[in-house]
């Protein structure tokens, strides 16, 4: 079984094939990133023109790596919810034109449900399984049953983790320092802070006293704006210039994230033993998306895992950001369940969705 995925939510520009066992046979990927990050967010039509630009270049480079046709592939898998709107259609549309002109059948991908799986292309975590995806558009707690059954625990009132590094980097003007420039706004704030003081600014931890499992990180992006605006003031710093302090503002920032997920994520723990959702013997946490190529999150989440008997799963860095490969490996995963496989004949039905919520929501307590 070779399965070619395609993923254009958001970004990036991904292409990969995989066989059944998850080797990536050929893999293409162009970021929009640096692009983007000149203008202060992504802005959608310029998304998808370099999509448009890029998506068979993609393919075809993907293929020439695997050293194959599209006539080798067994189906075509391609992001259709949830996502810009624009991004995703390009890919839906390429995907669609690509099963047709081959005659394979196309699977369409649910991108947090393709987060939450790529785990198991190179560990062997069986279901059901706790997660936590914290990306740049997504933070949420879930219980993942099966290849397509998720119950949904909490998610975010308001930003994501991955959108507050992005917009306090920008703000830092972290990425005029040359150390910086070509990475994620999360990458940055991650390498400043590992040389900060994280009691240097305090940012207060929030939904202390919330019972649930939900998520909020605007709280935190707007106090770390008011240190930001402060310390200018204070340093008298103008145009281009950074602060000489910014590891400690990015430390204490990256400290607060942190704490917050932590106890989110100690909560939702208590929330599925006390309610006997994962067997006893064998409770697993995957974190996902993104901002899980956090080194120092990724160890905070290891220690609440030791402390209530969890083991923790985190993909390699690579395969945490978007890419084809989780989208060819989530297809995978469905074709042997035998799961929305659609004949290229039968195409019309499958459509992008441009908000599309994880599973069923039983906001736990
Ligand atoms: P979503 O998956 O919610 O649709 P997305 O696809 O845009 O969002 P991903 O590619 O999954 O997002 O993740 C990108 C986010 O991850 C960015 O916000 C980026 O800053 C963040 N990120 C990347 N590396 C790190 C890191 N080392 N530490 C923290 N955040 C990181
Ligand atoms: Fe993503």
């Amino acid at each position: 079984l070779t399965i070619l995925g395609i993923e254009t939510s958001c970004d990036d520009t991904g292409v990969a094939i995989l066989d059944s066992d998850g080797r990536i046979l050929g893999e293409s990927l162009f970021s929009q990133q640096e692009l983007h990050s000149d203008f202060g967010g992504i802005i959608p039509p310029l998304a998808r023109d370099l999509h448009l630009e890029n998506i068979q270049k993609a393919s075809d480079s993907a293929l020439e790596n695997a050293n194959m046709t599209l006539g080798d592939v067994d189906a075509i898998a391609v992001t259709n919810r949830p996502g810009l709107p624009l991004s995703l259609l390009v890919g839906l549309n390429h995907a669609k034109k690509l099963a047709v002109s081959a005659q394979k059948p196309l699977i369409p991908i649910h991108h947090m449900e393709a987060h939450a799986f790529t785990v198991r292309m190179v560990e062997k975590v069986e279901f059901p399984f706790l997660v936590l995806l914290i990306s740049g558009g997504h933070s949420l707690l879930a219980i993942a049953q099966d290849v397509s059954k998720f119950l949904l625990l909490g998610s975010t009132f308001d930003d994501a983790p991955g959108e507050a590094f992005d917009k306090a980097t920008r703000r830092l003007k972290l990425r005029n320092l040359e150390e910086f420039t070509g990475m994620s706004g999360g990458q940055a704030m991650e390498t400043a802070a590992s040389r900060g003081d994280p009691s240097a600014f305090p940012i207060a931890e929030p939904l202390l006293h919330n019972k649930d499992c939900n998520f909020s990180f605007a709280g935190i992006k707007n106090s770390a704006r008011s240190f930001i605006i402060q310390e200018e003031e204070k340093h008298g710093i103008e145009g281009d210039e950074v602060l000489p302090n910014v590891s400690d503002l990015c430390a204490s920032m990256q400290l607060a994230i942190t704490k917050h997920l932590c106890r989110r994520v100690g909560r939702a723990m208590e929330f599925v033993n006390r309610n006997n959702l994962l067997p006893d013997d064998r409770r697993s946490l995957v974190v996902s998306g993104g901002v899980a190529c956090n080194g120092y999150i990724g160890r905070a989440m290891h220690f609440v895992g030791s402390r209530c008997g969890y083991k923790v799963y985190i993909p390699p860095r690579h395969l945490c950001t978007d890419n084809g490969v989780m989208i060819a490996w989530n297809a995978v995963e469905k074709w042997k369940a035998n799961l929305d496989i659609h004949p290229y004949n039968a195409l019309g039905s499958i459509d992008i969705e441009s908000k599309c919520p994880l599973g069923e929501d039983i906001s736990a307590e």
